[in-house]
């Protein structure tokens, strides 16, 4: 007979301000098998869980069902509590009265009754408990990093730092992601470049680091501590190991009038490029779509200057499969572009720039070396509109979030402005000014007082051009609506931060969420904001939401920690909660009749084959066998089953049918 022992908990006033707690705890100790039941303030508590250990030890407890929150809560602290009075910690099931009752009722007989009666399903389901082991499996110490921003950089660092092996794809033909596009950051104003370079460096020459470009993530297989990834690696034309970076092909071909990536069409680049001087690695690729040998046969120019002799016209596209023991994401976001603003005319009107544009043309190294000029003629604006929200908080725009880093962007640019062209007018239009990082406040400020910028609360309804300039309509809500009509000389969008392309599709491929807007999910945005749902891959930077750079940084330091701290480990443990194949002796009697309609449904490859031999080597039978190190539980398996051949270890035909039973009083 069990011997069960029920703890309800009030949590605070959480339970108990619905819930009649000590009615639930006097009710539960009549159900047969319940040997003690007591209720107490805070279960999760020093004093709870001594309480629970003791209560194990006098009453000789083999089951125990803790009345209280959800077990993604608190499980964890309850089975550990247990573990160490020496209850197998599998023997511990949590009843959660809150999420599932005090929170979601009102004080009431009802309410005391439901949690009564959430509670005897529990106590039904422990009491066909099994004790269970938990899985313990060796860790590849080489973790995977997505992605060459300013997070994965840091990541990868900090990783390799920490003495293990890192293998950083980047998708683009260099690293450094957006910020090597910035010209200055803030709030301190010191320059992109100069302060990310050496890092971009750093990680190209660090012994730990294996850096590969120009490449995709199409695969991942395995689960934590073990994964294969496949990665693709695209043809760049050249071998990378015998170019040396000289410039010769690149200066020397003759297609110099392809729209720049990087510049964002603001400069011209060539077929064999380089997307940056400060490009790492300083290998260039050739963009085949506009290669003349690419596409009518002829030129080789390049092959011809190239004395190394690196181009590879034939060189095929790779695939590489490396085995990790983590992944962290940090593949970045991007800006809305195209033809999202029509009544701003982005893409009609050659003067009205994104933020990323005028990073640009205010970069030492962009293609006006940092002058500002007009793209349209090439003058000097002596007035530029700032527009901030541009598609941010606009739920008619699909996108109802803030993009957070705007607000600050924009008290930059007009700041640079103002320092390049001193006596150039810059006028922001606002809906909010939200600096709320460290300095930030201080920030805008500084370029409102000090450098007089302009800022006015209303939005913008439409820009036009007219005579070669920028009519922008707009109201000043701070003077009742008041129309505006400014004519200015640019128009700077601050438009909004969105997922990258190719973010959902990666998503998939690593089994990650991700929410509406495709920005990839944390487990929990408060407890687990750098952890997905699927252990062993982390989240940095911008793929999980628009972030600055201080908090890109964090967030990647976070993910480095989470990945030492498993690499500091000889073996990953895992909960049982897996998948088994029941098996009856002799195996060719078994239930399983071998049919495998349950391999092609497991998402995670689990099910193999076994061969049942006769003495002499003839195969008898083929079984199906569950791989547990691969089994992630989910149970597609079990539910397809025909002949109810699988279990799931935690949660058997058993176990549900009791509580169900024990629901419907059945008992
Ligand atoms: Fe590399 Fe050859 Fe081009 Fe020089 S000419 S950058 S060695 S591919
Ligand atoms: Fe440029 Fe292509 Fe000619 Fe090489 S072959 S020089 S990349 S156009
Ligand atoms: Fe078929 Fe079930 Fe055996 Fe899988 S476990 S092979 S579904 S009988
Ligand atoms: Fe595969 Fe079954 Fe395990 Fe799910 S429970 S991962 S379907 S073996």
């Amino acid at each position: 007979m069990a011997r069960i022992g029920v703890f309800v908990c009030h949590c605070g006033e959480n339970i108990s301000a619905t819930v009649d707690c000590k009615s639930v705890a006097e009710s539960t100790a009549e159900i047969p098998g319940v040997v003690h039941s007591v209720e107490y303030k805070y279960m999760c508590s020093a004093p709870g869980q001594l309480l629970i250990q003791e209560a194990i030890a006098e009453h000789k407890l083999d089951g125990v069902v803790v009345s209280a929150c959800s077990p993604r809560m608190h499980e964890p602290t309850f089975r550990n509590a247990c573990s160490r009075a020496n209850l197998n910690p599998y023997m511990v099931e949590m009843a959660n009265i809150r999420e599932h009752c005090s929170w979601v009722h009102e004080k009431g007989e009802a309410t005391t009754q439901k949690a009564a009666d959430i509670v005897r399903t529990m106590v039904e389901k422990v009491k066909k408990n099994k004790p269970l082991e938990p899985i313990r499996v060796p860790i590849t110490k080489t973790a995977l990093v997505i992605g060459g921003g300013v997070a994965g950089i840091q990541a990868a660092l900090d990783i390799a730092n920490g003495g293990h092996q890192v293998v950083m794809v980047e998708r683009e033909p260099s690293i450094g992601g957006h910020m090597s596009q910035l010209s200055e950051t803030f709030p301190t104003l010191d320059c992109s470049q100069c302060i990310l370079t050496p890092r971009m460096v750093e990680v190209y020459q660090h012994p730990n680091i294996r850096l590969i470009t120009y490449a995709e993530v199409i695969g991942l297989d395995g689960f934590v501590g073990n994964f294969v990834a496949k990665i693709k690696k695209k043809a760049r034309s050249v071998d990378e190991d015998v170019c040396t970076g000289c410039g010769a092909c690149w200066n020397k071909c003759p297609q110099k009038k392809i729209p720049n990536e990087f510049e964002r069409g603001l400069g011209k680049r060539t077929a064999i490029y380089i997307p940056f001087p400060q490009a790492v690695p300083n290998k260039p690729v050739i963009d085949k779509n506009n290669c003349t040998y690419y596409k009518t046969g002829k030129c080789k120019i390049c092959e011809k200057v190239c004395l190394p002799g690196a181009i590879r016209f034939d060189q095929p596209d790779e695939i590489i499969e490396i085995p990790v023991g983590s992944v962290t994401i940090c593949t970045g976001f991007d800006v809305k572009k195209t033809d999202f603003f029509p009544e701003y005319g982005y893409g009609k009107y050659k003067d009205v720039l994104d933020g990323i544009q005028f990073e640009r043309l205010a970069s030492a190294s962009g293609p006006t070396l940092g002058e500002i000029r007009r793209p349209s003629d090439g003058q000097i604006p002596k007035k530029i509109v700032f527009i901030k929200c541009a598609g941010s908080r606009d739920p008619a725009k699909g996108i109802e979030y803030c993009s957070k880093i705007c607000c600050m962007y924009t008290a930059k640019h007009a700041m640079l402005y103002k320092h390049k062209v001193h006596d150039g007018t810059p006028i922001v239009f606002y809906m909010d000014i939200r600096a709320g990082g460290k300095n930030y406040e201080e920030f805008v400020r500084r370029a409102q007082v000090e450098d007089e910028v302009q800022y006015i609360r209303g939005r913008v309804s439409k820009v036009i051009e007219k005579n070669g300039k920028l009519l922008v309509y707009g109201a000043d809500t701070l003077l009742g609506g008041k129309p505006v009509l400014i004519e200015a000389d640019m128009v700077v969008l601050a438009t909004a931060g969105v997922s990258n392309e190719g973010a959902e599709e990666l998503a998939q491929t690593l089994h990650v969420s991700y929410d509406q807007h495709k920005f990839f999910a944390e487990a929990h945005p408060k407890l687990k904001p750098v952890e997905t749902n699927t252990a062993g891959i982390y989240l940095a930077g911008a793929c999980q939401t628009t972030k600055d750079i201080p908090d890109s940084v964090s967030a990647a330091s976070g993910t480095a920690a989470k990945v030492l701290g498993m690499f500091a480990q000889k073996e990953i443990t895992r909960e049982p909660i897996i998948a088994v194949v029941n098996r009856i002796s002799p195996p060719a009697f078994s239930t399983c009749v071998g049919c495998f309609m349950c391999q092609p449904v497991c998402p995670y490859n689990a099910i193999e084959k076994e061969e049942i031999k006769t003495r002499d080597g003839k195969v008898l039978k083929e079984l199906a066998r569950v791989n547990p190190g691969l089994c992630q539980g989910c149970g597609t398996c079990v539910a397809l089953c025909r002949s109810k051949s699988i279990d799931l270890q935690g949660f058997t035909d058993q176990q549900v049918y009791s509580e169900v039973f024990a629901m419907l009083n059945d008992i």
